[in-house]
């Protein structure tokens, strides 16, 4: 029996399919929901993981850093545009349905300010949205980690999609890498804080980032990736474990549990003490600055005692305040705070010491808040998918 299991383990394609499937299951270690026999997506691998994969086919290691090289600086989306290879192997990788990724455009969203949005398609037929900021020398794609989002702020049109499923490090890494390719620029700064939470998909969300991070992969340093939370606490902790130096956003929006419970149910399940303990922790472990993001809604979160819990919460954290005019969404009748409201707010939090900007507006012509292009889309098309 073992003599018979080492025969066939020397067939290579016996070892390179037992290997691809590892991978895959790694690709895929998180719930899902997509076709398990589907192929091997290697945007989805990290340096060393491809190096294993191509030793099945008994390449040298020099061919994982070129392929890296393409897919990541070059932005090849295909085999064919890989010239360093030799056509046999591109074609024999074609042939055995290695994947070089698999999303497909299904809108696009254009503002006179230069911000996109897109709606990418996944092989499963699901669908999320990405954002292009550019501003200046800065080209920021804010991607999305899950296909909507169990969380269900009441504020967040994504929240009333519901979750389908986590995205595989693959699905989000080739977000900014199709917007890229798409706008003919060098991404070069990240922000995950589109569709889903992305720390309740912390695993395929730093397995992306080592690869958007890696000097040889997209080359974007850490301090130009940001992770947004609504404050998974267990997830704040899993990034302060993290060597890389990568931006922390909490999405606050209210500064009393009362309040926040109300907004963001999350609250009840990691209250702002517990939030505010795991940032204290971060903070020590990492002496990064943490942003606090504020979505400004009329009469529910711009009060004088939500200003004055706001002070109190934040004063004496390494911290920055970013208020947010709130985008109204479908369903809601919540208006945005008076531009005068926000300025008082970025008056008073700056004397109390806590350093405060006002979010520069972009997209406003787009369908701005997230969620709000697929629901669009949707209703357009009578689609079955969410
Ligand atoms: S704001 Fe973020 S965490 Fe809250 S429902 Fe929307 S996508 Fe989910």
């Amino acid at each position: 029996m073992i003599k018979s299991f080492k025969i066939l383990w020397q067939k290579d394609s016996f070892e390179r399919d037992f290997i691809t499937w590892l991978l895959i299951l790694k690709e895929y270690r998180q719930p899902t929901g997509l076709n398990w026999g589907c192929c091997l997506n290697i945007k989805g691998l990290e340096l060393e993981e491809l190096q294993a994969f191509l030793g099945t086919y008994h390449l040298p290691k020099y061919r994982a850093a070129q392929i890296f090289d393409w897919l990541y600086q070059k932005g090849a989306a295909d085999w064919e545009e890989i010239s360093v290879l030799p056509k046999s192997l591109r074609e024999k990788f074609r042939a055995e349905g290695v994947s070089l990724g698999r999303l497909e455009t299904v809108a696009v969203e254009n503002d006179p300010d230069g911000t996109r949005k897109y709606l990418f398609q996944l092989e499963d037929g699901r669908r999320v949205e990405s954002v292009y900021l550019p501003d200046a020398e800065r080209h920021t794609v804010c991607f999305s980690t899950q296909v909507g989002c169990a969380v269900g702020c009441l504020f967040c049109a994504t929240g009333q999609l519901g979750w389908s499923r986590n995205l595989t490090a693959a699905e989000i890494i080739e977000q900014p890498l199709r917007i890229g390719r798409d706008a003919g620029v060098r991404i070069n700064s990240l922000v995950a804080m589109g569709q889903g939470e992305p720390l309740l998909n912390v695993e395929n969300l730093l397995k992306a980032v080592r690869i958007m991070n890696h000097p040889q992969g997209m080359g974007i340093g850490a301090r130009h990736i940001t992770i947004s939370t609504c404050g998974i606490v267990p997830g704040i902790q899993r990034l302060a474990e993290e060597p890389l130096q990568l931006n922390l956003a909490i999405s606050l929006h209210a500064a009393d549990d009362r309040l926040r419970d109300r907004l963001m149910p999350i609250n009840r399940k990691y209250p702002l003490a517990a939030v505010l303990e795991a940032c204290h922790a971060y903070l020590q472990k990492t002496n990064r600055r943490i942003t606090f993001e504020y979505t400004m809604i009329a009469g529910v979160n711009d009060r004088p005692e939500d200003l004055r819990n706001l002070a109190g919460l934040l004063s004496g954290l390494l911290c920055h305040i970013n208020l947010i005019p709130f985008n109204p969404i479908p369903g809601k009748d919540w208006r945005r705070s008076d531009p005068a409201r926000v300025r008082l707010f970025e008056k008073e939090l700056l004397l109390a010491g806590i350093e405060t900007t006002v979010r520069k507006e972009r997209g406003t012509r787009l369908s701005a808040a997230c969620g709000q292009l697929q629901g669009k889309y949707q209703n357009e098309h009578s689609s079955p998918v969410s």
